[in-house]
């Protein structure tokens, strides 16, 4: 809707576009909280979007969480919002793995807890979850004893991630019938102050570096996240706006799924990076200019308290 892309969301411009809009898509880090301290503003945009008739989704690569605990999270924060309105790569590989992959067997999972649970919730079964500490030599870890009923390598965050649970990877996927899934490739991820830590995609890249494979990734930007959604709330994609702190992630999605986009300025990228993409002139990098910016998805409350 907007002549030139990439300007700032103000004003008048903000009214319109949320009336140009049924549902709107946030991502987590970066847009509404960063670590543990939620972007000021953030709950009192969402709350009053749902008041006004929006319908209001949460879409994160994030894999350490799943459903329950992002809702709880929100709500200690203020956020009025339910589980189901939640797709984050925990829940959203245990689909994919169920619906697009049809796995028949178990997954070798490098991954939190909150994976393990999203699995069992779809009935898949797995081995993996936990620390994985070396012991012996060479020639005991590449004659590690593996699980036969194992089909898949599934890899998202892991706190525990270690060369034993690499090499073991690695052994599963030197059977080429091994499937080989990843949450995602965000290779960082952004705390309060500013801090971050390395993310998933390091993990992911590790393995696919050792097993010279490369994974299928469900996350953003790939289009799974918004079936998810779109699958579940009929959502029509001309009227949803795709709000993001990531180009490469959050704002590519919209675009690949023909969305509206909105980056916020509160995580990872900023207007130079996105304004470079344009100015590229390369077909492929226009999918990571947004529509619009923001400071902050705080600066959407004006046009929302009347
Ligand atoms: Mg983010």
């Amino acid at each position: 809707m907007s002549a030139s892309k990439c300007s700032r969301l103000s004003g008048a411009l903000i009214e319109q576009l949320l009336d140009s809009v049924d549902s709107v898509l946030f991502d987590c880090d970066g847009v509404i909280w960063r670590g543990d301290q939620a972007i000021p503003g953030a709950a009192q945009v969402i709350n009053r979007l749902k008041e006004k008739g929006k319908r209001v989704f949460f879409v994160t690569n994030n894999s350490s969480k799943t459903r329950r605990m992002y809702a709880e999270k929100m709500s200690g924060m203020g956020f009025n919002v339910s589980e189901e309105e939640v797709f984050g790569t925990a829940y959203c590989s245990a689909v994919y793995l169920k619906t697009v992959c049809h796995v028949e067997g178990k997954v070798y999972l490098i991954g939190s807890d909150a994976m393990r649970q999203e699995l069992e919730a779809m009935g898949i079964p797995h081995t993996g979850v936990g620390a994985d500490h070396i012991v012996g030599r060479q020639a005991d870890w590449a004659n590690v004893p593996l699980d036969p009923e194992v089909k898949a390598v599934v890899v998202g965050f892991d706190e525990h991630f270690s060369y034993m649970k690499m090499n073991r990877a690695f052994q599963y996927l030197s059977q080429r019938d091994c499937l080989f899934v990843g949450t995602n490739r965000d290779t960082k991820l952004p705390l309060e102050g500013g801090k971050a830590v390395p993310g998933t995609g390091c993990l992911l890249q590790a393995v696919e570096t050792a097993a010279q494979r490369r994974a299928q990734t469900v996350g953003k930007p790939h289009r799974f996240m918004f079936d998810c959604v779109a699958s579940k709330f009929g959502v029509e994609r001309g009227r949803c706006l795709m709000v993001g702190d990531r180009l490469d992630t959050d704002i590519l999605l919209g675009s690949n799924c023909g969305l509206k986009t909105l980056l916020t300025l509160t995580g990872v990228s900023s207007v130079a990076d996105a304004e470079a993409h344009q100015r590229s002139g390369c077909p492929e990098r226009q999918g990571m200019v947004p529509d619009y910016y923001v400071d902050s998805i705080a600066d959407l409350l004006p046009a929302l308290q009347g």
